[in-house]
């Protein structure tokens, strides 16, 4: 979309950040430290910004020697290309990962293979490295923030970066970003269109904007036409819907590594299936689910994969390489009476299973013909495969995919039993290639002038994934992008406001409202429903009476909004109801703040 002499701007800052994930608040970071004032957005509300980074385990790649680590990151991406810039400055990073916590963080990092001892939390490893047989790969290790991981350390540890820039930094959440602004002689992006409380914004950057909006983990048609799947189910954030990659398209930039994504499961690349709009179970290491009389199968009733399989983020051993299985639209694991047994054994002697919804989403059948119906798989090749599956185990070895001899029994006759599978997807690394700058390049490889790229919307990683990779990511082009965002350019424009936003950084409010003292019968309400987006009330009720009615924060417009909020809550208490007359000229402030005593009254009753 192009900025025009006619755009209507609402704010201006000097860098804009788009995405609060762990790229973007560290560019955001970098940038205020650079001397930028800086608007952060993120689409998710209080609570669930953070996106992957806050999901993930936590666990950045760090390395012991320069020139190793450079050829192992080389040797994982062969054969395929990555600039030779790109490549340096990546693993220069992550060289001097254990620096970056302690210079900027504050923080001596837990190195994996020199800090976990026996007994700890973390298991140690045999070899840190996901492909220890490369060259370089001894030189790779883990740095952690502290000794424990998938508990979003590492995201508390960029998130309060952010709060304590809070002068130079403003957060706004539940606020999505839906274009870049270019300006239409020169192609720089000069802002972006920001929707927030069902209202878009124009917000002006002077000197830089950093996409760093993760990926299109929650995009299914963006699966099916770079990853030729149907549809993949999220570990992480839900908000990642694959912006940042029609944003990039739209002001002409050239996609990389679009066809690369990264997986765990239950078994290789597969968890269970959840309700739409459910984050997938990532649960490792239960045996139960390929040890036995169990096996996966896929849409023709036929098995796909060896159960049992190491998996190197979701990659499994194939002719050489470690590719990711297919995903399949209707895979099952599929088990007899023997197997579901030992799940409600292991149930009775653990108290839960570890995934508990495991036994209610179980479905059986007194045949395999009835149970093929229910999976809706053919009958025949699923008698089959039962019977082919049987010999195997049978003979000790199982020749179509390898798996563990000791790990296949029998099927016996009886009742049978299946539990949906679905594909499922750590994070994707495909969106607009940057340089070793961070900068945004378009098709011809030429520099989009004020755009920056951070974190996995554009990851480096071409080919095979090493863990920790997508972290280090975050930190090293965080600070790279935010900085370089933030240096002022040449043609850095002025521009004036209509309508101007009133300043809000959600995050603190959020925090705020998180350290709300609450004496007995007040309750909080909330609401994002005002013309200036959030209204916090404390409400005290009391045997169905609303005894008093406080306004915690409120940002309506002086002179009519605001002088609602002053005068309506003494209504509100005087009416004990909030169906009350609205403010003349305030109706908006009025429902809204209705809205927010509605919702602290619910939580009383
Ligand atoms: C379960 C799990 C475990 C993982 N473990 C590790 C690990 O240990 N080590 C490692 O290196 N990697 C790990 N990864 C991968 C890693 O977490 C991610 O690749 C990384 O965190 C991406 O960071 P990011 O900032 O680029 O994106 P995210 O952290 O995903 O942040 C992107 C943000 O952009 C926001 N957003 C999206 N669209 C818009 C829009 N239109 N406008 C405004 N905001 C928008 C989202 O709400 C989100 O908050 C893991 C991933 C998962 C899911």
């Amino acid at each position: 979309m192009y900025a025009t002499k006619d755009t209507k701007w609402n704010a201006d800052y000097d860098v804009l950040v788009l995405g609060f994930g762990g790229a973007g608040g560290n560019a955001a970071r970098f940038a205020a430290d650079a001397g930028a004032h800086v608007l952060l957005v993120d689409a998710a509300p209080f609570g669930h910004e953070g996106g992957n980074t806050r999901y993930s385990a936590q666990h950045v790649a760090m390395a012991t020697d320069y020139a190793k680590i450079n050829k192992y990151f080389k040797r994982l991406a062969a054969p395929f290309q990555i600039p030779e810039k790109m490549m340096d400055v990546y693993t220069d990073g992550i060289y001097h990962m254990t620096d970056m916590f302690k210079e900027h963080f504050g923080i001596d990092a837990f190195v994996w293979s020199r800090d976990v001892k026996p007994g700890d939390i973390l298991d140690e490893k045999e070899h840190m490295a996901e492909y220890p047989e490369y060259e370089g790969s001894e030189a790779f290790d883990f740095a952690l923030v502290h000794n424990r991981d998938f508990d979003a350390e590492f995201w508390k540890t960029i998130r309060k970066t952010v709060l304590d820039r809070k002068e130079q930094i403003d957060v706004w959440l539940n606020s999505r970003a839906s274009h870049l602004l270019q300006d239409p002689e020169t192609g720089a992006v000069v802002g972006a269109v920001v929707n927030r409380n069902h209202k878009d914004y124009y917000i002006h950057a002077r000197n830089g904007v950093v996409l760093a909006t993760g990926g299109f983990e929650n995009n299914p048609v963006m699966q099916q036409n770079y990853l030729h799947i149907t549809k993949l189910t999220p570990f992480g954030s839900l908000y990642n819907r694959g912006d940042g990659v029609t944003m990039a398209e739209e002001v002409g930039a050239k996609l990389w590594h679009m066809s690369n994504y990264e997986s765990l499961g239950v078994v290789p690349s597969y968890t269970f299936q959840e309700e739409e709009g459910q984050r997938g179970r990532q649960i490792g290491h239960w045996k139960l689910l390929y040890n036995g009389s169990i096996f996966a199968i896929a849409d023709d009733g036929s098995r796909f994969m060896k159960e049992d399989a190491k998996f190197r983020h979701g990659h499994i051993y194939e002719h050489g390489d470690y590719l990711m299985p297919h995903a399949y639209d209707n895979a099952w694991l599929v088990f007899d009476q023997k197997q579901y047994d030992r799940f409600v054994a292991e149930k009775e002697q653990t108290g839960q299973l570890r995934y508990p919804k495991f036994l209610d989403k179980t479905i059986s059948a007194a045949s395999s013909q009835e149970l093929a119906e229910k999976m809706g798989v053919p009958a025949d090749k699923l008698a089959e495969t039962i019977k082919t599956f049987n010999a195997f185990a049978e003979s000790g070895r199982d020749a179509e995919f390898g798996r563990e001899a000791a790990g296949m029994e029998a099927f016996a006759s009886g009742q049978l039993y299946a539990i949906k599978l679905a594909p499922a997807v750590l994070n994707t690394q495909g969106g607009p290639e940057r340089n070793e700058k961070g900068e945004i390049l378009d098709a011809n490889d030429q520099v989009i002038p004020h755009l920056y790229g951070a974190g996995e919307l554009g990851g480096i990683c071409a080919n095979r994934y090493q863990g920790g990779g997508n972290l280090a990511e975050c930190l090293i082009f965080g600070k790279i992008s935010g900085t370089n965002a933030a240096s002022v350019k040449d043609d850095a424009q002025a521009v004036s406001l209509t309508k101007p936003v009133p300043a809000v950084n959600d995050l603190v409010d959020g925090e705020r409202m998180d350290n709300i003292e609450l004496g007995e019968n007040q309750y909080l309400g909330s609401t994002e429903a005002g013309i200036g987006g959030k209204i916090v009330v404390r409400v005290t009720y009391k045997d169905e009476k609303i005894e008093d009615v406080e306004v915690l924060e409120s940002h309506e417009t002086e002179g009519i909004g605001a002088v609602a909020i002053k005068e309506l809550p003494a209504k509100i208490v005087a009416a004990n109801s909030t169906e009350i007359d609205a403010v003349s000229g305030a109706s908006t402030t009025t429902r809204a703040l209705e809205e927010a005593v509605n919702k602290a009254i619910e939580q009383a009753k």
